[in-house]
């Protein structure tokens, strides 16, 4: 006997009610997770459409009670079986509920909608709104009222109209109908007049190289051949023009598309450049918009009304009637993990939506995550490569000096002589320079000459950091103290803040550098709505002759004025206890070098390091993908990690201090036989790295194995195992497959 589990509404509240149900032997060969089938619901058995999630041949309700499912109805797969069928996909793959995994992809509208601010403003030429106003004036007041308001003030709350002009949404809406007005929530970009009416821009002659991969790709999906596609190609080698001609031949299929960019990458510039393709067929989200304008995205989607839609990882799940395609840009991104649970990964999932979709997918980046690139070795995935930048911009050429032997020369600067010199020059030249700091959340931090230890959060197992206004702030809870005068672990006086990675530069370049102009940009500097795009936007104008930053900087942003890129030590990244480091240090100074050079005057690159002989940093300054791969697969290989290995996390959090520990110790022991038979490797367990967040101490276990089945086996019997014990309720385990960071 087979059973189904039904959830009969995919509105919030009701996810958690799973209800069970008979499959009637005819229907068992057809019914799936995803499936919509008609069932008798409630004491009056009244047929209600519900949906399966899930299968099983056991109940655990006395047999005779169970009702059986009327009917399977449409068999062709809607776009609902299709998100169920990924939840369930993801629930399996990642670890969590069904019903989070739900939530996940299918985006509830919420019962109380928040308040949202709209505004009006034109969607035509001035002169057509001043003729409407002349022709239909008399016989319509209060539109004229509106068009009049709009052709002074360009852009008005639409409450400011209702409520001070006195005219009503019908009359709003009557004129959105008819074309001439728009109306926009905050938080959506605005579509400028001109292109919402579809003109295009001028488009590039795409060159040879772009013109095959378009063809090839476009050849294949004419005959029906869906793929997945890495994209490698150099920062500026036209990869985004690609992406545009593929959305192309999708929509002339009638098809829609998906286009993941990291929202750090999601500038105005390149939403600009869909525009200009696209016009207002293209919707963007970003993660700024609350839950209702991303809801009624979706929904524009669900009616047909945009082909394109742009976002972070969240937009994946557009639920477009025909999906075609998904790109993902950048790739390699650890933001495209999922940090909370499931914890999944969009490009894994995007593969497994194509699949169910029957679309294709084509991941884009300079630096293909190791896990692609594998993939691509081994032939799963369809490799095209744009190795030159666009026209005669050459890639940069990079030095590397060894700041040992700066300091045997005497040279006690943070500045080699190499770095230095060059930019003088730049400044006499006028042109400009990055300075880049490559470490993540490198801050300050104030600590104890007397007892050498730091100020610390007592709440979180981490140090506070110095923040300009003088206070110390811990980035895990938000923990606020002033800087204190005296320690307080031994109450000494010697007590010293020490300034943030940026902060040190800025100023030895203030020292060192005088009349250069400088812009310093780490969160202190960006804090408040869009003072990143402010500080990128005054360095772009040429207002200032150096910038100072961390990864913030390097991602995505074109500046053509720039000719020298500085990494200040590029081994700060390198040494951390994570299997990611030499990937991330790879990643972040090929990005670093691809800000040089990127308008007509050649760029330089400088990498000052300790570790000049190391693979990342060689590789690294010859531009060398291949050869990074190389050494770096070898490592993967010998201690089994991904992607050649499998890789699972089990964490454990808890209120006590070694009661989570104990649960895995407890979980390791009861597996242990499995885990043999299946040749799967525990280690751990131990305190994470950090060990305690807002008061909860964190533990983790790692499983290693070469195959992702055996490791996902496992999970279900860990799950299976944690359900059944209820006095463990206290602990809460999180499973992380394949994570991004070493917890
Ligand atoms: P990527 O996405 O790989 O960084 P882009 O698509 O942004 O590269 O292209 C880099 C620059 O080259 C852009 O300014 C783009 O407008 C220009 N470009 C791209 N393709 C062409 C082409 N075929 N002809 C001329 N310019 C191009
Ligand atoms: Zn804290
Ligand atoms: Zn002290």
């Amino acid at each position: 006997m087979m059973y189904a589990d039904v959830i009969v509404d995919i509105s919030l509240e009701k996810l958690d009610h799973v209800f069970q149900y008979r499959i009637p032997s005819t229907l068992e060969k057809s019914i799936v997770v995803g499936s919509q089938i008609l069932i008798p619901f409630g004491k009056g058995n009244r047929r209600m459409r519900g949906y399966v999630v899930g299968l099983s041949d056991h109940t655990e309700y006395p047999v005779e009670k169970i009702k059986a499912i009327l009917q399977l109805l449409n068999r062709s797969t809607t776009i609902e079986s299709r998100m169920i069928a990924l939840a369930w996909w993801m629930r399996k793959q990642y670890g969590g509920t069904m019903s989070q995994a739900l939530r996940t992809v299918i985006p509830v509208k919420q019962k109380v909608k928040g308040k949202e601010k709209r505004f009006l403003s034109l969607a035509v030429e001035k002169d057509v709104a001043s003729a409407y106003i002349v022709q239909h004036g008399k016989r319509s007041k209060a539109k004229a009222k509106v068009l009049g308001e709009l052709l002074e003030k360009r852009r008005v709350p639409m409450e400011w109209m209702t409520e001070n002009l006195g005219v009503s949404s019908s009359v709003i809406n009557g004129l959105k109908e008819e074309g001439l007005i728009l109306i926009e929530s905050e938080g959506i970009y605005r579509i400028p007049s001109f292109l919402a009416k579809g003109e295009r821009g001028e488009g590039h002659r795409l060159s040879l190289q772009q013109q095959e991969i378009v063809d090839d790709f476009g050849d294949a999906y004419q005959q029906g051949i869906q793929r997945v596609c890495l994209l490698h190609g150099v920062t500026g080698s036209g990869k985004t023009e690609v992406y545009m001609e593929l959305i192309r031949i999708v929509i002339a299929q009638g098809k829609q598309a998906i286009v993941l960019i990291p929202e750090i990458a999601l500038t105005y510039q390149t939403v600009m450049r869909f525009y200009r393709g696209f016009g207002n067929r293209v919707s963007i989200m970003n993660s700024r918009m609350s839950q209702g304008e991303r809801y009624d995205q979706y929904e524009r989607a669900k009616r047909g009304e945009i082909d394109i839609m742009i976002g972070p990882r969240s937009a994946l799940f557009t639920p477009f009637q025909e999906l075609g395609l998904i790109i993902i840009d950048e790739e390699h991104e650890t933001t495209y993990k999922s940090d909370t649970i499931p914890k999944y990964h969009a490009r894994e999932t995007a593969v497994e939506l194509a699949r169910l979709a029957n679309a294709s997918v084509v991941l884009g980046s300079a630096t293909p995550s190791l896990e692609s690139f594998y993939l691509a070795k081994q032939g799963e995935y369809h490799y095209y490569e744009l190795p030159e930048r666009i026209g005669t911009r050459h890639l940069p050429s990079v030095e590397v000096v060894d700041l040992r032997e700066e300091l045997k020369a005497g040279n006690k600067s943070m500045f080699s002589r190499a770095l230095k010199e060059k930019i003088e020059w730049r400044l006499k030249k006028r042109q400009q320079t990055i300075l880049f700091i490559n470490r993540r959340g490198y801050a300050g931090f104030v600590s104890c000459r007397a007892c050498g230890k730091a100020v610390g959060c007592p709440h979180c197992d981490v140090t506070l950091t110095v923040h300009n206004n003088g206070t110390l702030r811990c980035h895990y809870c938000g923990y606020t103290i002033s800087i204190p005068k005296r320690c307080p672990i031994c109450s000494s006086s010697y007590i010293a803040a020490f300034g943030t990675g940026t902060q040190k530069v800025e100023e030895a370049v203030k020292r060192e550098f005088p009349q250069a102009r400088v812009l310093r940009m780490d969160a202190d500097t960006t804090s408040g709505k869009d003072g990143h795009q402010k500080v990128l936007s005054v360095f772009a104008k040429q207002e200032a002759d150096i910038l100072i930053g961390t990864q913030m900087i390097v991602k995505g942003h074109d500046f053509p004025h720039v000719t020298l890129v500085g990494v200040i030590a590029a081994d700060l990244s390198l040494f951390s206890n994570d299997y990611h480091s030499s990937e991330r240090t790879f990643e972040l100074l090929v990005q670093a070098a691809g800000r040089a050079g990127r308008g007509e005057e050649a760029g330089e690159v400088v990498i000052q390091t300790y570790n000049p002989e190391h693979y990342s940093i060689v590789t690294a300054a010859k531009q060398d993908y291949q050869a990074f791969y190389e050494q770096e697969i070898l490592y993967r290989r010998l201690l089994s990690y991904p992607p050649v290995g499998q890789i699972m996390a089990i964490l454990a959090m808890a209120k006590e201090e070694k009661e989570g520990e104990n649960l895995l110790e407890q979980l390791k022991e009861e597996m242990q036989e499995s885990c043999m038979m299946m040749g799967i490797m525990v280690v751990g367990p131990t305190s994470a790295s950090v060990g305690k967040i807002q008061d909860v101490y964190r533990s983790v276990m790692y499983l290693k194995n070469s195959r992702i089945a055996d490791i996902l086996k496992m999970k279900e019997k860990m799950e299976e195992y944690l359900n059944t014990k209820e006095e463990l309720k206290e602990v809460q385990v999180q499973f992380d497959v394949n994570p991004v960071h070493i917890y």
